[in-house]
């Protein structure tokens, strides 16, 4: 049903004219996210500004049962900010003030429509450090990666978004506006409510504040890549270091479609002749990068990388890390459409899991690239294909299936980082089970009784 004019009407009376769109050439930016081959346009777009506008907005939708997607910056990987049809689109991202950097208790309190990038420089300007770094990160919003509970680069060493969360102010599907969370480092009053927001993808409530949890920057980095003739020995070379008790801040693998498409893309001078390369980054106090650096090399060396190299400077750091940051542009160069997928397996169980990928590609006869935060476990084979093509997105759908159902096999998961969103809730009942299943339809149920927060994502 088409949004009410009264609706209408009273939503810009809550935030104002200029904050409401509806225009159709206005809501065609709106109308998809990161996520390929899905569209839908939405009712109107609503930006609010304050966390009280926010609580009109959802008392307003609650009343009239008006559906509302909550979107940042628009960059899921899973349809999470996809619009319902005729819904709100509640847009945070003029709610992007940094509010407080906390430096004796080494935390952050932002707005929710801060950048990650906006975030990690507060931090970094006086000496501290905010770890995830999702390769969005420059136009990612804090809100989007708490509610995806997104990863990053530095996960393997230090952790995700979840990590970092300290507090949430939160409005929820009524317009009550509640804060969990505090400065102390402990705290076990009542159940972890934070700890229920995040990662709930836009159904539960909207987030408008997020206090985070910074650390001291790390004195050094070191930055290296090595190239390797076969998948094994590049996985090999990832056991042993973890073996060796090392734990890179960076440790992430191309496969050789992805390192061509990057070359093709960047010219950063890669090797071609490989079929695998790690980027490998270690931080920290000056000594033990040096040492780690020094460790690492030998085990790419020990494990016959045809290739190292060692970043001379800053630059040249920036440089070879960037094979990484740019795969995903690189790779979306290549195809009309560019499915980027997330699965998550052991680590012991990676080298399995890159040769069934591999494997997949050549049985459905598909263009597959792969990239990985290769410490994590967590994989994202790319496909490189048309949505026009009927048959091959068939192909792509059994490819899937067949990846989901293999990294579950291996002990794994059907998404590490991007969210179940619409893309993957068919898959979520077997994953879960029908325990899980229901625990978390009644929790939704509790918290909107209405449905009217991203209606049809994850369940
Ligand atoms: C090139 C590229 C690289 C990426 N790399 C990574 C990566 O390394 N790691 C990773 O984890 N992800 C990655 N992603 C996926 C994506 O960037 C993250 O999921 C990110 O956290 C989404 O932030 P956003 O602001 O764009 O959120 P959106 O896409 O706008 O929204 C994502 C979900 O969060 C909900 N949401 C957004 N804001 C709020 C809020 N304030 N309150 C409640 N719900 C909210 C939405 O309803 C939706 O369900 C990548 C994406 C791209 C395009």
């Amino acid at each position: 049903m088409p949004l009410a004019q009264s609706t209408l009407s009273e939503l810009r009376r809550t935030i104002g004219t200029p904050n409401v769109l509806t225009e159709k050439e206005d809501l065609i930016p709106y109308s998809f996210d990161g996520t390929a081959a899905m569209k839908q346009m939405p009712g109107c777009v609503a930006f609010a500004n304050t966390v009280e506008q926010v609580a009109g907005i959802l008392k307003l939708a609650n009343q009239t049962k008006t559906p509302v997607v909550t979107r940042g910056s628009g960059t899921g990987l899973s349809g999470g900010s996809l619009p319902v049809a005729d819904c709100i689109i509640l847009c945070l991202v003029k709610m992007d003030r940094i509010l407080e950097v906390d430096r004796a208790n080494l935390t952050l309190l932002t707005e929710a429509g801060a950048t990650t990038q906006a975030t990690f420089e507060a931090a970094n300007s006086v000496g501290l450090f905010y770890p995830p770094d999702p390769g969005s990160m420059k136009i990612s919003t804090i809100g989007g990666n708490v509610a995806e509970n997104s990863g990053g680069l530095h996960g393997l060493k230090y952790g995700v978004t979840r990590n970092y969360i300290m507090g949430l102010e939160v409005v929820l599907p009524d317009g009550e506006i509640l804060w969990t969370g505090n400065k102390c480092v402990k705290d076990v009053a009542g159940y972890s409510l934070r700890d229920l927001f995040i990662g709930s993808e836009g159904t539960l409530g909207v987030i408008t504040k997020v206090l985070l949890k910074l650390i001291p920057r790390p004195a050094a980095k070191k930055t290296l890549i090595a190239t390797f003739a076969k998948m094994d020995t590049a996985a090999q070379a990832v056991s042993d270091i973890i073996a060796a008790q090392i734990i890179p801040c960076t440790l992430e693998f191309l496969d050789r479609t992805t390192i061509r498409c990057v070359e093709d893309y960047a010219k950063i001078g890669l090797p071609l002749d490989c079929e695998a390369l790690l980027l490998m980054e270690t931080d920290g106090h000056p000594a033990a990068v040096a040492d780690e650096a020094a460790k690492m090399e030998e085990i790419a060396r020990k494990n016959d990388a045809m290739e190292i190299r060692v970043a001379r400077d800053d630059a040249e750091a920036m440089k070879l890390a960037s094979a990484r940051r740019g795969a995903f542009s690189a790779l979306a160069r290549v195809a009309p459409t560019t499915i980027l997928e997330d699965v998550t397996v052991p680590r012991s169980e990676l080298a399995k899991m890159v040769s069934f990928v591999a494997a997949a590609a050549a049985k459905y006869k598909l263009r597959i690239g792969t990239f990985s935060h290769m410490g994590d476990g967590n994989l994202h084979p790319t496909f490189l294909t048309d949505e026009r093509n009927k048959d091959e997105m068939h192909r792509v759908e059994e490819a899937f299936k067949e990846i989901f159902d293999e990294a579950v096999r291996l002990g794994g998961t059907i998404t590490g980082e991007h969210g179940i969103g619409i893309a993957k809730k068919s898959f979520l009942p077997k994953f879960a089970g029908d325990a899980q299943m229901r625990v978390m339809r009644e929790l939704r149920r509790t918290l909107d009784p209405n449905g009217i927060l991203n209606p049809g994502k994850i369940f």
